[in-house]
């Protein structure tokens, strides 16, 4: 059997059959001896009547999946049974090849054995009924049978599924945050005559600071960044950075939008190497790189007026133009 709803179908199926429920589905080997999943068939009073599963079965199955005990990984019953999955190898059943019983973890097996079925498992399970139901119960267009996952209970359980079932977003399957720790051995590591690198670093930092895009500050000019720091007038400012960020991806009025990066209480307020001419990440904060990406834009333009400085993107190469050819009109 290949699709993967007619497994969801046949693994309910199994456990409602634990539960006391009658089965409502069998694998039937077709012509070109293929197998597919359908309903049993009643006669009543010599009509066929296709057998559906009771709108009970399905919330018992619901509610077992919330609380465990329907087993992750499968009907181990049926998956021992190489008529219905594809054996797995070495004349073992897939029961035995996927779901040894060494193996098992608390809700069951497979690589999220330990964690009970998220809100997005169930609602896969009663997708994959209510649409093979669908159309299973189109060969009988004319036994009056209705598809029960339309029911108003089905419905009433699924609300209540998922206001109490978590999303499946789990906190330990998310990557792991970028931490201080990290950032400091980033920028201790950086070549701190490289542009390339320092704003790299500073991009990451800023970043995790409040959620700037690299696309912010590289359309950012000099004059979009200004440095702040403690004057008579103002005491209590804090020594850092104002970044204004005017064009963004997601800014399209292009707002002017201002964001701080202050130094934190450590931090020296100045750009501090080490011994080794590495930047010390225990005296300089990321509002201070700022000012030594600027350093290093001045020296490299040295005699430039204020105003062409302030002209300037706010990282920029700068090279020295040589062997210029006659003719040249298209400089960058
Ligand atoms: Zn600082």
């Amino acid at each position: 059997m290949a699709a993967q709803y007619e497994k969801r179908v046949l693994t309910m199926d199994a456990w409602v059959q634990k539960q006391g429920y009658p089965p409502f589905c069998e694998v039937v080997t077709q012509e070109d001896g293929l197998a597919n999943l359908q309903l049993i068939v009643d006669k009543v009073r010599g009509k066929e009547v296709p057998r559906v599963p009771a709108v009970s079965a399905f919330i018992e199955f619901c509610v077992g999946m919330m609380t465990g005990e329907v087993e992750k990984g499968g009907c181990r019953e049926l998956r021992a049974d190489p008529q219905l999955y594809a054996t797995a190898g070495y004349g073992l059943s897939q029961a035995e090849m996927m779901m040894p019983l060494e193996k098992k973890g608390t809700f069951g097996w497979g690589p999220y054995k330990d964690a009970p079925y998220k809100l997005q498992s169930i609602q896969q399970y009663a997708t994959a009924l209510r649409v093979w139901l669908k159309e299973e119960l189109r060969r009988w267009p004319d036994a009056g049978v209705a598809n029960p996952m339309y029911d108003g209970w089905v419905a009433s359980v699924m609300n209540y599924v998922q206001k109490e079932l978590p999303f499946a977003r789990m906190e330990e399957r998310l990557p792991p945050a970028l931490t201080t720790g990290v950032f400091n051995e980033v920028i201790s590591h950086i070549d701190p005559t490289s542009q390339d690198e320092m704003s790299t670093a500073l991009y990451l930092q800023a970043g995790s600071i409040h959620g700037d895009r690299a696309h912010d500050w590289y359309l950012s000019d000099r004059e979009n960044l200004r440095r702040l720091a403690p004057t008579v007038e103002d005491p209590d400012q804090k020594h850092g950075v104002m970044i204004s960020h005017e064009s963004t991806k997601n800014n399209k009025l292009r707002e002017e939008r201002h964001k701080g990066l202050a130094c934190p209480s450590w931090c020296e307020q100045e750009v501090a190497f080490t011994a080794a001419g590495q930047l010390d990440v225990t005296k300089m904060c990321a509002s201070c790189m700022t000012k030594h990406m600027q350093d290093m834009v001045d020296q490299s333009l040295s005699g430039a007026t204020e105003e062409t400085l302030e002209s300037l993107p706010m990282f920029v190469e700068i090279k020295e133009i040589v062997d210029l050819p006659a003719g040249s009109n298209l400089v960058r």
